[in-house]
């Protein structure tokens, strides 16, 4: 019998529920040769038909980064997302369940482009990524850092300045863009993504996600601050490049694209043999809807990573080897505590919901309103290790 603090996939584990291979995810006899998380995005079913056969045949564990509210729990209703049960699946077969937001939301800053007036019911942004969504009006926050003025989005649309934003009601207040004006969502809506999106994982059977991956790579700092106090860490903080195992900083992880338009073969195999060489940890991004990341692209990347003794692990394992606890103890849901012919009790998940926030430090000197964008500024991992390489992308694709 597990101990009731035992997560459901570990209990899993434990079990020899994870297939052949046996020794699936399991961190013991730590090597030396740097440890890669490999982390399939946007809940898309690729993950399930294309990647799992191959990680289950070459006996190494991946995570699943879930929209929770865009996926059908109880039934397939949708032509390409993972349901419930398929990722339950994944959980069983020694994968870890990460978040990626509520509804795939953009929760970085947007630079406001051109004045507004306080009788504006419209306002130009360098993108309207923020624009109107169908499950419900999403109020946003517009400020120069000195004054703020919040709206409702009712629409949004391309016109003479490029994109823009239709509020529910004027603005209010003048800005002026020389002054720095930026939009994001506010606070409630942020953490309601943060959130929201662990409880109902969480509610659905699977482990609450320790992990997070910001929706379109795309941060701001409050963002920060807020998916700091929620998760363990933050997968994504930076979208190129290598971490250390040493001293990192769970919540400033950089990752790295594995579909071969971000890493050639030649790119990917020097990679494989810093990480070795160097004991890196490697965090990996995947998109099983990208041309470029088929079957053989992901055994490729499985085989170069065994060829040169990098373990590929769970995200909380590859934290564990570099000494950073979970921020909150992993809770056994029904499934796991109790044998399988029993349906056990509703009330497991009590003891574990409220997480404390020790160990995360360093994400204090952030400025208020510094424009933080994925792909800019620091690279420090990946400086002279990927000259060549493309920086990942905001749009066009979902990161
Ligand atoms: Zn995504």
């Amino acid at each position: 019998m597990s101990s009731p603090q035992v997560s459901r996939r570990r209990f899993l584990q434990a079990t020899a529920a994870v297939g052949a291979a046996g020794s699936v995810g399991v961190v013991s006899g730590q090597s030396q040769n740097g440890k890669l998380v490999i982390i399939y995005d946007d809940g898309h079913d690729g993950a399930m038909s294309e990647a799992l056969p191959v990680h289950k045949e070459e006996g190494v564990p991946a995570c699943a980064a879930i929209v929770a509210g865009y996926t059908p729990w109880t039934r397939k209703d949708h032509d390409y997302r993972l349901v419930g049960d398929e990722i339950r699946t994944l959980e069983d077969e020694g994968w870890e369940i990460i978040s990626h937001g509520l509804y795939h939301r953009n929760l970085g800053e947007q630079p406001v482009t051109q004045p507004v007036a306080p009788e504006d019911e419209k306002i130009w942004v360098r993108d309207n990524i923020h624009g109107a969504f169908p499950d419900r009006e999403y109020e946003i926050r517009i400020t120069d850092g000195e004054k703020t003025a919040t709206a409702p989005v009712v629409g949004a649309n391309t016109g003479e300045n490029g994109d823009y934003l239709i509020l529910g009601k004027p603005v209010g207040k003048s800005f002026d863009p020389a002054d720095g004006v930026t939009e994001r969502f506010v606070e409630s809506e942020i953490r309601r993504s943060m959130e929201k999106s662990q409880e109902v994982i969480a509610s659905h059977g699977i482990d609450k996600p320790q992990h997070f991956v910001y929706p379109y790579g795309a941060r701001s700092p409050l963002a920060q601050e807020l998916a700091t106090e929620y998760y363990t860490s933050i997968t994504n903080y930076e979208v190129e490049g290598l971490n250390p195992m040493t001293g990192l900083n769970p919540h400033r992880l950089n990752r790295q694209q594995m579909e071969g338009r971000a890493l050639n073969e030649s790119e990917l195999a020097h990679m494989m043999a810093t990480i070795s060489d160097e004991n890196r940890l490697a965090v990996f991004g995947a998109h099983t809807q990208y041309d470029d990341l088929g079957p053989e692209r992901i055994r490729k990347v499985i085989r170069e990573a065994k060829y040169q003794g990098i373990d590929i692990v769970t995200m909380t394992e590859a934290l564990e080897a570099a000494e950073i606890k979970p921020k909150f103890q992993e809770t056994a849901t029904k499934t796991t505590t109790q044998p399988p012919t029993t349906t056990g009790s509703t009330t497991a998940g009590s003891a574990a919901t409220t997480g404390t926030t020790n160990g995360s430090g360093g994400d204090g000197g952030e400025q208020p309103g510094a424009s933080q964008l994925p792909g800019m500024g620091l690279l420090a991992g990946a400086a002279g290790l990927l000259g060549g390489a493309e920086l990942a992308r905001r749009r066009g694709g979902e990161d």
